[in-house]
Formats: structure tokens, sequence, C-alpha cells
């Protein structure tokens, strides 16, 4: 089986409002954080309640910066959509991330000591090469010079009957210019999982099909994941009813969240996303202690966000 990469912390757009107005939510979820419980439901607690820092590591960083360039390059015009120019918008999109977020410059400190996640020291020339590396290995899936994709990085949010709002970005999305059929789009910079490991990068979809055919009307076509770790492509056609068990498993698993909000037993789990996990050393699983639930858990009943509008709570 292969290693799935690890999930990113919430996003700066799912710790704050929203564009949905007027519109009174139980609570908020993306398909990260949800994946999050399901994982662990002691990892969902640390990442969404305590919000507990995690360093960034080379992995993450790198799917960051290629997911840059990949939404970028269809700013050009589609004949300049070339290996050679997604390759020479790497290192100014590098500086514009290390800009923006400078605690990232640490991973490639050559002083361990440096580094916020203790590992070995990492050379940057070799890490952007093996950023070049997955996005040449893009081309060898997809010709960008026939595509115009409708959307990139696409925020979309619905809110259940049950007044759960779902949220999410798609990386990408394709409307047919004949049929208006949609294709979503989903890049991984990881390798695709090994047969019967496909479920929850398809939840994912799932999720994101969902919210679509809840504000669009129409249920999409394709979910494509395009895993550039090993050049695969995984297709899948949802039809109505698979997302609406989608939607009951959401349901079910936010009301897990409240279940474990209310009795403040956010149990661990071990398993192998324990590898991977940022906070082990305090994991009970691994003899450590986490520490005393916050007084104010943003986006529980009671806080200043989650009875409000959408968009407030995790
Ligand atoms: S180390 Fe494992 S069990 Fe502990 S919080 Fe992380 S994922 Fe959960």
């Amino acid at each position: 089986m292969s290693q799935a990469a690890p999930d990113p912390l919430p996003s700066p757009a799912e710790r704050v409002s929203t564009p949905v107005d007027g519109v009174h939510v139980v609570g908020a979820l993306s398909p990260s954080r949800a994946g999050d419980f399901v994982t662990c439901p002691l990892l969902y607690r640390l990442r969404t309640i305590d919000r507990l820092p995690e360093p960034p590591s080379a992995d993450a960083v790198r799917g960051t910066l290629v997911h840059k360039v990949l939404e970028d390059l269809f700013d050009l015009p589609a004949a300049e959509r070339t290996p050679a120019r997604a390759g020479e918008m790497l290192a100014p999109s590098w500086e514009a991330l290390a800009e923006a977020e400078p605690e990232l410059v640490a991973l490639f400190d050559p002083d361990p000591a440096g580094r916020a996640d203790g590992g070995p020291p990492l050379d940057f020339t070799h890490w952007l090469a093996s950023c070049r590396t997955v996005l040449e290995r893009w081309f060898t899936l997809e010709d960008p010079t026939r595509l115009e994709p409708a959307e990139r990085e696409l925020y979309v949010e619905t809110v259940l009957e049950s007044k759960l709002l779902l949220r999410g970005f798609v990386d990408r999305l394709d409307v047919a210019p004949d049929d208006g059929a949609l294709r979503v789009v989903d890049y991984k910079t990881g390798r695709s999982p090994a047969v019967g490991f496909e479920q929850r990068a398809l939840f994912q979809m799932r999720f994101y099909a969902l919210v679509l055919w809840r504000t669009r009307g129409v249920v999409p076509a394709l979910l494509q994941l395009v895993y550039l770790g090993n050049g695969e492509i995984v297709r899948y056609e949802p039809d109505e009813a698979d997302l609406l068990a989608t939607e009951r498993r959401i349901q079910a698993i936010w009301e897990a969240i409240s279940s474990a909000r209310e009795s403040g037993e956010w149990l661990p789990r071990r398993s192998r996303a324990c590898d991977w996990c940022a906070h082990r050393a305090i994991c009970p699983a691994w003899g450590g202690t986490p520490p005393p639930l916050p007084d104010q858990e943003p986006g529980s009943p009671g806080s200043p966000g989650s009875a409000g509008h959408s968009g407030s709570a995790p």
C-alpha cells in the first residue's frame, strides 16, 4: 500500500467567515477534517480544536508549490503551457511562497537544529528538482494546451438540511463546452493508493461532488484524481445514489464529532497515520499527555463562532 500524504492543517478559509451570510449553521466540515476524525478523533481535536501548530514537511510544501504552478500555468496562452515553462515558474513561485510563509525556509536549514520538524537537512536544489520531476510527470497525463478549466482553486460550500456547512477547495473544474458536463479534478503529488485503498481519496471527491450537486443542481459527470507521484489517474463516475450515501456518511461523521465534543472524549486511534503524525509526543497512545482541552472550543456550542453565521466553525 502506498503511503498517503498527511492532510494540511485547516486553511485560513476554514478558520474564518465564508461568503454565505445569514445562514445559521450547527458547524462546518471539510473533507480533510472529516478524514482526520475518521483516522483518529484525537488528531481531529488537536488540529481543529486545540489548533496546535505542525512543522511543515518537504512533501507538503512540494504539494503546495506544484499546485500553485499548476494553477498559474493556465494563465498563460495555451501554446506556452509547456514542461519547460512550468519548470521556469517553480523558482518565482517558491520565492512568493517563502515570502508569505518565511518559516518554510527553515526546512532547508543546513543545521538540523534549525529545523522545526527535527528531520535531516534538506538540499534545496535537490528538493526543487523533485518538484520539477513531479510537474513533468503531469504533462504525461494531461495536455494543458487542450484544456481550458472553468475554475481553478475553486472554493465551494453548501449547507445541508441539517444546517451543517460543507466546504472545501476544488483544484480544477472543467465544464464540457457541448453539454456542460462537470469534471472535478484533484492533483495529488504523492502516489496512488493500492487497489482497495482508494476510498479515502474518493470520499474527498464525492464530498466535492455533493457540494457541486447541491449548489449547481447537476451531478458531476466525472471525478478525476491525478497522482503525480507515480503518474496514475483514478476516475470515478458518481451518481445521485452515491452522493446521497456520501451525505449520510458526512452527517454520521458530524454526529460522532458532536458526541465527542459533548463527552470531551477524543480517543486516539493508532494506525499507520501515526508514522507522520506531528503530535505523537503528546499522544496517550504513545505514552504522552495531551494538553487540557481549551476552555472555549472554536465552533463549539456556545462559542462565538458555532451558532453564528456559516463558516465560523471548524
Ligand atoms: S499519534 Fe496516532 S493515535 Fe496519536 S494523535 Fe496522532 S494519529 Fe492519533
